[in-house]
């Protein structure tokens, strides 16, 4: 079975037709859609079966990005067992202590232990899991510059913005379309931080989803006949902390988290 490495490899093997036959919007939605487990690539009706049989195993109910996730959190997990956290702690604007390395993410604390395992008292979702252990084990530790950049306009970003747009800008419009409030609860449940309007954003707010991964998100409301828009901000130095990657790993992950929210919020 194909082990996809990221949701632009599924991508490469569709016909981009944007049909709709498998009930998702593009055939870019779609590869997300497979990549996180979601959809089957044989629920496209435009593949060759050879393309199916040479990268699926029908036989197997878990999907292959279910299973290539296991295999790169473990493989992540032994990387962080040649990390010194207490080192780590200090790069990364976190604590050491007890043998464990504690980062406050989304204002909450994770603890991070010699074997790679993370524990907290919220839940973790796995989305947010490899991103977290890959900022420990290659985040430099930059400090955030404080100039905020579009995700299209990071180094590497242009490659991964469709996916981006579909998987996190998008469906996070939806929900605060649907729940206008739930952004300004975002503040308080995790300890968010309002800002002054920017780009004349109705709403501005920072999170802080890893310590020196700071992201600003900004919503415009509906208004003159105007649909509704939703943008995300990095800091300019944040490919410094995380891989373009994981930079888009945590903001899906927050999506999941966000849409859990809305749900119970609903
Ligand atoms: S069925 Fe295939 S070709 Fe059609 S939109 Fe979905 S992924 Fe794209």
């Amino acid at each position: 079975m194909t082990q996809f490495n990221n949701a632009m490899e599924i991508f490469k093997l569709l016909d981009k037709s944007n049909c709709r036959d498998c009930n998702e919007a593009t055939c870019l939605a779609f590869a997300g859609a497979v990549f996180q487990g979601r959809k089957q690539l044989e629920q496209c009706t435009h593949l060759e079966p050879a393309t199916i049989a040479a990268h699926s195993d029908s036989s197997s109910a878990r999907t292959a990005a279910a299973s290539d996730m296991e295999a790169a959190l473990a493989q992540l997990q032994q990387q962080v067992g040649t990390v010194d956290l207490k080192a780590a702690a200090d790069r990364l604007g976190g604590r050491f202590q007890d043998g464990t390395l504690i980062l406050k993410i989304m204002g909450k604390d994770f603890r991070i232990d010699g074997q790679g395992n993370l524990a907290s008292d919220i839940h973790i979702h796995t989305w947010i899991t490899g991103p977290v252990l890959n900022y420990v084990i290659n985040g430099a530790g930059v400090t955030p510059v404080g100039k905020w950049v579009p995700f299209r306009e990071l180094n590497n970003g242009q490659q991964w913005q469709g996916l981006f747009g579909q998987q996190c800008e998008k469906p996070l419009k939806r929900i605060a379309d649907t729940y206008p409030d739930l952004l300004e609860d975002m503040i308080h449940l995790f300890n968010g931080k309002k800002m002054a309007r920017y780009e004349d954003a109705d709403i501005s707010l920072v999170l802080h989803p890893l310590p020196k991964v700071p992201v600003l998100f900004c919503y415009w409301k509906p208004e003159d006949g105007l649909a509704s828009s939703m943008n995300l901000f990095f800091d300019a130095s944040v490919e410094k902390n995380l891989n373009i990657e994981s930079t888009y790993t945590l903001g899906v992950g927050l999506v999941r988290m966000f849409e859990k929210l809305a749900l119970r919020h609903g």
